[in-house]
């Protein structure tokens, strides 16, 4: 059985005070919520003001990137080597963010995934089609191609516990949400390639996250789909009572 992972990504928000404002208001909330795992990943410079006040809790901390090296002449980058040491047990990979604003590539991604199994941290993994490309009936192209560069010749036994995060860039900030069977089409298509790399049980394994103008209206549709394991939210995370109504969404 997948346990859900429901993860905040807080961008570019938030303040020192105004994040342990908000952990500290939703830690309460979802102090009851064992079947569902949490995480939040604030800016670096938050992540030690969380790390205090999420130890001993159900919330655990992540990270929004990384570079691939544990250290080096990478000025303005964090090595995960840094995060584990900050408390991170997730780090985000190839956000559509990234791609879009910083050039991150999938084999960028893939050595950034390698980097993090390295440091005992597990990455999400993000993939995701465009607008243009989903009008185009290219989706399923897209998302395959994506995948295989970001997962290629990666250990079978370390991936197995690694996240994947489908979001469609047409979703993600726009207030557009995939219908749960548009979502889960393409979770099932990300099944099947796992199964395809690294064989069935691999498959079965891998929580693959929906991402996209998740709220608390529609949390409990997308994530009772059958290969929805969870969710990976901006905006609606940014509060303490929206996200605890999204990661309460089987109670
Ligand atoms: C995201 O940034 O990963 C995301 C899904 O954002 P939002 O929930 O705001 O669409």
């Amino acid at each position: 059985m997948r346990k859900p992972l429901i993860a905040g990504n807080w961008k570019m928000y938030k303040t020192r005070r105004e994040a342990r404002d908000v952990v500290n208001a939703l830690l309460p909330l979802v102090a009851n919520n064992k079947p569902v795992e949490i995480a939040i990943c604030p800016p670096a410079t938050a992540l030690n003001d969380l790390a205090d006040l999420v130890k001993g809790t159900n919330v655990a901390l992540g990270a929004q990137n990384c570079h691939w090296e544990d250290e080096g002449a990478f000025t303005g980058e964090l090595s995960p080597r840094m995060l584990k040491d900050a408390g991170c047990k997730y780090v985000i990979v190839g956000h559509s963010e990234r791609r879009q604003f910083f050039g991150e590539t999938d084999a960028n991604i893939n050595k950034k995934a390698r980097a993090l199994y390295r440091n005992q941290i597990i990455p999400i993994i993000c993939v995701g089609e465009t607008l243009a490309e989903r009008e185009a009936s290219r989706t399923a192209e897209v998302v395959t191609t994506q995948l295989k560069g970001c997962l290629a010749g990666l250990p079978a036994e370390r991936f197995a516990e690694s996240v994947i995060a489908y979001e469609p860039v047409w979703a993600i900030g726009t207030g557009k949400t995939a219908t749960p069977e548009q979502a889960q089409e393409v979770h099932a298509l990300i099944r099947k390639l796992i199964a395809e790399i690294f064989g069935p049980n691999v498959a079965e394994q891998v929580r693959i996250q929906y991402g996209g103008s998740v709220k608390p209206e529609n949390a409990t549709t997308l994530m009772t789909q059958p290969d929805i394991d969870g969710a990976l939210v901006g905006g609606a995370s940014l509060k303490a009572d929206s996200f605890a109504a999204i990661v309460n969404f089987n109670t």
